[in-house]
């Protein structure tokens, strides 16, 4: 049932929050009530953090760009304090000494790009959470140099296991199938556990529905009989998953809303989806009995903290800036230290970071030799005043799209190919629960709804380590993990994805707020869920800057690498280099690494010191 929500029930931001859910702040935040990972509501990129950007998008800086001169002068100034930021200034010193004085910039309150830590204080314990990337994974290895970054932080991938308890051991998944889409609401329990004909037997759907559904998960049949597995290949490249379904494997458009809302890599959805990254992927069905060529398969390790890649994030500020952290953290360690953030920005320190601080300007301040010294100017808002300091050398390591904006005198062809690029829009949505019985007594951990709000709700990773316990049973507070992709089907993918996030700026937090709580109630109302009383906090991490942005056979021409948009844009400019995991074309951590790094090494050429 979808109980109407009461406004009585809201939590509406933070300070509400914080009184009447049983939320606090921990004794060591008295000192500093505003730490960014405590701070609920709406985070991500949040309002306030974003504006003065979208002004440079807009052009309101016009040509010079008068500010105050700090008299601060940099051998480094790095534009974004993300990973590849954070990596960037690592590999610099690696190469020139931990002497060298270095800045970083970043618009938001917290470092880590979206490496993000969300934390809760409740019924007197810390829960921790994700609020961007979740763990060192990729379905390719990593690089010697993001894996030797990795072992210089103390991470050892090998020991990961060691981490995840077996708190859920029984428990699946379940599938939301929604009125607005099927027969009505039901929460179907045993997803790809049951039997498909007793799965979709139990699901609100037509009869007609119930048997092609049936049919599609359980028919071995070439749906393209008649072409060798390349020729195959080729065609599976060249259409959509919906158009592979309904042309060739025969579904009834009935079916579709059952697959609209899966998301494939990158938020592709059926209809974005190249039907051969369906083929490949081990979720889509209607590709059994069909022979395909041979792939390699080689992923990286996987490693997860619970507080995800904010850990990386938090090692890398811990091995830069003396003062932030107690002492050097590892892999262990990392996980409950408290961050003192006054130290971050410290003029004793070679290491600066400077937060609430958005670049809208970089440029030469005249031509430029291998030894010249002050060869770039770098202007920033800060609270309001533009500020302008020097550096030797500069690295982007802020969105691409943004570079043709802050950085005017690049040629026209690169500004280009930085601004093909469009990221994918993502929320990921940390929900407190005061416990987690409902899943329990339904037997479930993850929820995936096809068309729900959010696609998918799961307990949080059960974790031990370093000190830090996550709910071990069910009566223990817990955290909701909820992913929301914002679309909008029909479109070019990148147009979709400019859509998504229209849609997220302008979707304000009560709104969300009353999205969760009608969602959480539809899908577990019936196993004793209430979300008035259930409900301990949230958190919504808003990134309409996502993903970055990936190719496709669908979307992108076919052209050699050396001709791809990102190539052509991370060309370095005189003192600039650019990096940040667009400048890779890919959505992972070891390239935002490797491109920081792949950065660093262009601004040692331009100096003539390599
Ligand atoms: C929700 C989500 C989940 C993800 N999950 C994973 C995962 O599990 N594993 C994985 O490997 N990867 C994941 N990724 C990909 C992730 O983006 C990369 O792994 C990596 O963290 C990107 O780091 P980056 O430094 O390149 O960029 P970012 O993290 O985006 O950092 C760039 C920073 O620059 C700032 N900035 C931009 N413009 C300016 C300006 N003008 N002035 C100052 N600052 C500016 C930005 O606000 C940002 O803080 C995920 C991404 C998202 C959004």
């Amino acid at each position: 049932m979808n109980r109407p929500i009461a406004r009585r029930d809201f939590i509406s931001g933070v300070a509400v929050g914080v009184a009447a859910s049983g939320l606090y702040l921990p004794a060591w935040a008295a000192e500093a009530p505003d730490y960014p990972p405590l701070k609920t509501g709406l985070r991500g990129q949040y309002p306030g953090s974003f504006e003065t950007a979208h002004m440079a998008r807009d052009g309101s800086f016009g040509g010079a760009v008068p500010a105050d001169d700090s008299g601060e002068h940099y051998d480094l100034v790095i534009v974004g304090g993300g990973i590849s930021g954070l990596s960037a200034a690592h590999f610099y010193r690696q190469a020139l000494g931990d002497d060298r004085k270095i800045l970083i910039l970043d618009n938001h309150d917290d470092f880590g790009g979206h490496a993000k830590r969300n934390e809760f204080h409740y019924g007197g314990r810390t829960i921790l959470a994700y609020g961007g990337t979740m763990s060192i994974e990729s379905p390719f290895p990593y690089s010697f140099t993001s894996k030797k970054l990795l072992a210089d932080l103390g991470v050892d991938l090998a020991s990961y296991e060691r981490f995840e308890t077996k708190a859920y051991a029984g428990l699946g998944n379940a599938t939301f199938f929604d009125r607005q889409h099927f027969l009505n609401d039901k929460l179907v329990t045993g997803t790809g556990k049951k039997p498909w004909p007793q799965f979709f037997a139990e699901a609100p759907l037509s009869p007609a529905v119930r048997a092609d559904l049936t049919r599609l998960h359980t028919q071995v049949k070439d749906h393209l009989p008649g072409l060798d597995p390349e020729a195959k290949a080729a065609a599976l490249k060249a259409m959509s998953y919906q158009d592979y379904l309904l042309k060739h494997a025969g579904m009834l458009p009935e079916c579709l809303p059952f697959f609209t809302g899966q998301g494939y890599r990158n938020n592709k959805r059926v209809d974005t989806l190249p039907a051969w990254e369906a083929a490949l992927s081990k979720r889509a069905p209607g590709f059994a009995g069909m022979t395909l060529p041979g792939q390699i398969h080689a992923e990286a390790q996987h490693f997860h903290w619970p507080d995800g890649n904010a850990s990386v994030a938090r090692l890398l500020v811990s091995a830069l800036v003396p003062g932030v952290f107690p002492g050097k953290l590892d892999q262990e360690s990392v996980v409950l230290a408290p961050a003192n953030y006054a130290a971050l920005d410290n003029a004793k320190n070679a290491v600066r970071i400077r937060l609430s601080s958005m670049v809208i300007r970089a440029e030469h301040l005249g031509p430029v030799t291998r030894s010249t010294e002050k060869a770039a100017r770098v202007v920033y808002v800060k609270d309001g005043q533009r500020v302008a300091v020097t550096a030797a050398n500069v690295i982007l390591a802020c969105f691409n799209n943004i570079i043709p904006f802050i950085v005017p005198s690049l040629p026209q062809a690169q500004k280009a190919a930085l601004l093909y690029p469009s990221k994918v829009p993502m929320q990921y949505t940390n929900v407190l629960l005061r416990d987690w019985k409902a899943w329990a007594k339904l037997g479930i951990k993850a929820i995936h709804a096809p068309n729900g709000y959010h696609t998918t709700t799961a307990l949080d990773t059960p974790m031990a380590i370093g000190g830090y316990r996550s709910a071990q049973t069910p009566d223990e507070p817990v955290v909701l993990h909820m992913v929301r992709n914002p679309n909008s089907p029909g479109s070019p993918r990148k147009e979709q994805n400019r859509i998504g996030r229209a849609d997220m700026l302008a979707t304000d937090y009560t709104t969300i707020e009353r999205e969760i709580r009608s969602q959480l109630q539809r899908m577990l109302g019936s196993a004793g869920f209430e979300a008035a009383r259930d409900i301990a906090g949230i958190t919504v991490n808003r990134w309409p800057h996502g993903y970055s942005y990936t190719y496709d056979t669908l979307g992108d021409p076919d052209v050699p690498d050396e001709q791809r948009p990102h190539i052509l844009g991370r060309q370095s400019f005189g003192r600039m280099a650019i990096a940040n995991a667009d400048a890779s074309a890919s959505a992972f951590t070891n390239t935002a690494i490797d491109m920081g790094e792949r950065a660093v090494q262009e601004c040692l050429i331009s100096r003539g010191l390599i």
